[in-house]
């Protein structure tokens, strides 16, 4: 998915002031990429509570993590006059619907319910736009963990990796006993997840800043971004040679059944274990990817509604409303996986992974160690996002050695600006 051009942005503005309403009163049409079974039990939460509430929920499901597939989806149908009523967004994709002023004003309810001062500040800067409530939060996920198989760690008496060298050390291990040392969809959102996160372990926070969110050229081509390429090579020889085109929940469950002894994913991993009646510490361990204890690699998903007119503003608002509760953060993310998009939430009804990952969130909030994803379109826009996936995974299929790939990252990123 090409980043929306200036021109496509004026036609997708006009468009969008011609279309009326194809929403009844009492429906939502939801827009997401929710389809494993882990996200279709969280989802469910919500649409249980919509339900409840006296609304029908049309769904518009359109896998593929990331959501590239979901926002591609959604401009052929704002083009066609057929907006959703809700969509799921990440980051930077927001602002730039928000840009073309299509995007509901949710100010009036989040005054009401004072979203502004229990939102954390780094997810406002996408729920905002111009002083305007513009989507609600559902979630806050973190790119930074491993998800490993207890049984095989136990087996081959494996400890929790507190360096990378050791994860790596651990992850070969795994293979010379015969199973898969690394789970891996061959995807590029993929790919970017785990590119991101090891900017963060090689580099840190500020190193991570400098490269990705402000785009320094000389962070861009220094010796660490080679490692970190170099260290892509490294779980390159530990995947299995079918991992191509794989999707990441089927990745997932590699671990969860024992076949392979872990994944390096975003914490909706966990709502595939959990969804499989799997037990944190006991089949299954969350640590976070060695060196970034208190740090995140965050995203958060968030719902905008189209504007598509009077009657279905009162349904969008019901659904702004039930996706801001407390008691709803609550019961969504403890399947979902993620943790509360609210800093006023109590960690006692979270599961172990959970209430570290909370733990995460309010120690990387003092100490400067909360960045947005790359890969989840945090960091930068979609056209710059794009740009660094397609050299990110060009090297991971073996396109370029870690030298050519500083390169062209740098190239492609200074082009796409
Ligand atoms: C979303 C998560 C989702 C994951 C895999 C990410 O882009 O933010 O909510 O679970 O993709 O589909």
């Amino acid at each position: 998915m090409k980043h929306l051009s200036k021109v496509g942005i004026a036609f997708l503005a006009t468009v969008l002031v011609t279309f009326s309403s194809h929403a009844a009163t009492t429906s939502v049409e939801v827009l997401h990429w929710w389809t494993s079974g882990g996200e279709a039990a969280a989802l469910n939460v919500l649409k249980e509570d919509m339900k409840k509430k006296g609304y029908r929920w049309v769904d518009s499901p359109i896998a593929g993590g990331g959501g590239e597939q979901a926002m591609t989806t959604l401009k052929a149908r704002v083009n066609a006059g057929k907006p959703p009523t809700a969509v799921q967004f990440l980051g930077y994709d927001i602002i730039d619907w928000a840009q073309l002023d299509v995007l509901a004003n949710l100010n009036e309810i989040a005054a009401k319910e004072n979203w502004g001062s229990v939102v954390p500040e780094p997810l406002q800067k996408f729920s905002k736009y111009q002083g305007k409530w513009v989507a609600a939060p559902v979630n806050i996920h973190s790119n930074n963990w491993v998800w490993a198989n207890k049984k095989i760690f136990d087996e081959l008496n494996i400890q929790e990796p507190k360096t990378w060298n050791q994860l790596i050390a651990a992850a070969k291990k795994i293979k010379k006993a015969g199973y898969i040392g690394i789970a891996h969809g061959g995807q590029a959102w993929q790919e970017a997840v785990m590119f991101d996160t090891l900017v963060l372990v090689t580099g840190g926070p500020d190193f991570y800043r400098k490269a990705l969110i402000e785009l320094d050229q000389k962070a861009l081509t220094s010796a660490t971004m080679r490692r970190v390429f170099a260290r892509m090579e490294q779980i390159r020889e530990l995947v299995d040679e079918n991992f191509s085109g794989r999707d990441w929940n089927l990745a997932t469950a590699m671990v969860i059944e024992g076949k392979a002894g872990l994944q390096l994913m975003g914490d909706w991993a966990k709502g595939e274990f959990l969804n499989a009646g799997k037990v944190p510490g006991e089949d299954f361990l969350c640590f976070r990817t060695p060196g970034t204890d208190n740090q995140l690699v965050f995203l958060a998903d968030q719902f905008a509604m189209f504007e598509v007119g009077k009657d279905a503003q009162e349904a969008q608002f019901a659904l702004a409303s039930s996706i801001m509760a407390p008691s709803f953060q609550i019961a969504f993310n403890k399947v979902k996986g993620s943790v509360p998009a609210r800093t006023d939430i109590s960690d006692a009804e979270f599961d172990s992974c959970a209430q570290a990952g909370m733990e995460d969130l309010v120690q990387a909030g003092k100490n400067g160690g909360m960045v947005g994803s790359l890969a989840h379109g945090h960091a930068v826009p979609a056209a710059i996002k794009n740009a660094a996936y397609d050299v990110i995974t060009a090297h991971f299929n073996g396109e370029y050695n870690a030298a050519q790939a500083t390169k062209e990252l740098a190239e492609a990123i200074a082009d796409a600006q």
